[in-house]
């Protein structure tokens, strides 16, 4: 234990009391980066990481909307404007039941270095609501998402925070708020990522995530000199993330033999093949079912309740929810010979289980560097917008892999232990943060 770590947490455990998500998000980065502050002292004096740590602005509000019994539902609804130092504030909109301040506030906080590791000049946010879209009528989720984009946008804009789908939001309801938000401000302006490609939505960027996902991870295996190639591979969710992760790892020779949801995973040991893999996204994105219906159709073992990091893989891209993989989980994929992890998720790992990982050498790669291929396509679909062009699906995906190739770079060149081994965390943490301190301390005390 650091005491320099733990005398900054309690300040931060102080200051955000009970918010246990954010304070897990914080540490993992103090860990990294407070003994190079030290040896930074520029850092230290403006308190860059204290105001790293702090929101510049969170916005709350009430979201009533009318359900299609005609009854009054009534949501939370969030926006956290972490940072804008390098950019507009930039980050996802999730729709869970679980979604808390909490929440949003670890994922606005990675999301901040994340932007940053991309090269492209956006700022940290992340905003959503305790809304679940499961079981909703399609009159409902848009009843929902216009009264939720009625009040939210008061608050974003092109030049000011521009924010795209996660947990919950899908094309449909970037669809529902970029219609609201139009009909609002009269305007027709690239105010949201991830729309339809009819209205200005990028090639690539429903794939990007999980496609990033694997790239990140090839990249992390060509230290190796290893490829894909006749790999195992377990990937936990059946959202946009896994569904892609999926795709991309199959069309490189690997076998995926798992996909799950909050329900429970399956397994199927001859690989989930592209024609398995259309039936998926038919059923998760537009019958909205459950897997356990997979494996009534193929014929493969379903595990009611659990996670897929019981079967044997050599890598793992957890591509689900935040703390899915434990320590034990950890240990497990470990003992089965997994040695390359990619997170399409934002931290799916809990602090022990990246202890594990870091201390058995498994290529570890953290979700702010693995799983910001996304957000990097929404900053290529901004610029597309800005421009008012559409780039072709080739040219997106050759930037997307170079972006990728990037902070894999950045990730080595401030992570290498003497060793040659690479810390993923630390050159993630590292790496993504001296861009936005050295614009902080440019920009002064604000
Ligand atoms: P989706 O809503 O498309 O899919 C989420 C998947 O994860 C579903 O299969 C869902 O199962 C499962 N899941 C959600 N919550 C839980 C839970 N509490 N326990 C178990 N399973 C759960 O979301 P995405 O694929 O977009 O997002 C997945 C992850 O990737 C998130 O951590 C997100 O923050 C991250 N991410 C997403 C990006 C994007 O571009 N979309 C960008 C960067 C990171 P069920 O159907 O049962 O809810």
């Amino acid at each position: 234990m650091d005491p320099r770590v733990e005398k900054f947490m309690a300040g931060i455990t102080a200051k955000n009391p009970g918010e246990v998500e954010f304070h897990q998000a914080v540490r993992e980065v103090a860990e990294s980066l407070i003994p190079f502050i030290e040896e930074n002292p520029r850092y230290k004096h403006a308190k860059i990481l204290e105001r790293i740590a702090e929101p510049e602005r969170i916005v709350l509000f009430r979201v009533p909307w009318i359900d299609d019994k005609g009854e009054i539902q009534i949501n939370k609804g969030y926006r956290i404007e972490m940072n804008s130092a390098i950019g507009p504030y930039k980050g996802g909109i999730r729709f869970h039941p679980t979604v808390n301040l909490s929440i949003l506030k670890f994922l606005a906080f990675e999301q901040v270095f994340k932007n940053s590791l991309t090269t492209l000049p956006m700022g940290g946010g992340k905003g959503g609501s305790d809304f679940d879209p499961k079981g909703k009528t399609d009159n409902e989720v848009m009843k929902f998402c216009q009264s939720f984009m009625t009040e939210l946008s008061r608050h974003i804009g092109p030049e000011t925070d521009i924010p795209a789908g996660d947990i919950g939001v899908g094309g449909r309801e970037i669809g529902y708020m970029f219609g609201q938000y139009k009909r609002l401000r009269n305007e027709f302006t690239g105010v949201l990522t991830g729309k339809g490609r009819e209205w200005g939505g990028s090639l690539i960027r429903p794939e990007a995530t999980g496609y990033g996902c694997v790239y990140f991870a090839q990249a992390m295996l060509q230290t190796r000199d290893d490829t894909f190639d006749g790999k195992t591979v377990a990937i936990s969710g059946s959202g946009n993330v896994a569904q892609f992760a999926t795709e991309k790892a199959t069309s490189l020779g690997a076998k995926v033999v798992t996909l799950s949801d909050s329900n429970g995973f399956i397994y199927d040991p001859a690989g989930i093949d592209p024609e398995k893999l259309e039936w998926v996204m038919e059923l998760k994105n537009i019958k909205r079912g459950r897997m356990s219906e997979y494996a009534e159709k193929f014929g493969v073992e379903y595990y009611q309740g659990q996670r897929p990091w019981s079967a044997k893989c050599d890598i793992a891209l957890p591509c689900a929810t935040e703390n899915e993989i434990t320590k034990e989980d950890a240990e497990t994929l470990i003992k089965n010979g997994c040695f390359v992890v990619s997170e399409g998720a934002n931290m799916p790992s809990t602090t022990d289980a990246v202890e594990a990982f870091l201390h058995h050498g498994i290529l570890y790669g953290p979700g702010k560097a693995a799983n910001a291929g996304g957000v990097a396509v929404s900053g290529l679909e901004m610029t597309q917008n800005a421009m008012r062009i559409s780039w072709q699906r080739e040219e997106v995906d050759a930037k997307l892999q170079q972006i990728m190739k990037n902070i894999h770079e950045t990730c080595v060149r401030f992570g290498q232990n003497e060793d040659g081994s690479v810390n993923y965390v630390r050159g993630a943490n590292i790496g993504g943060f001296v861009k936005v301190a050295e614009a902080m301390l440019a920009q002064g005390a604000v």
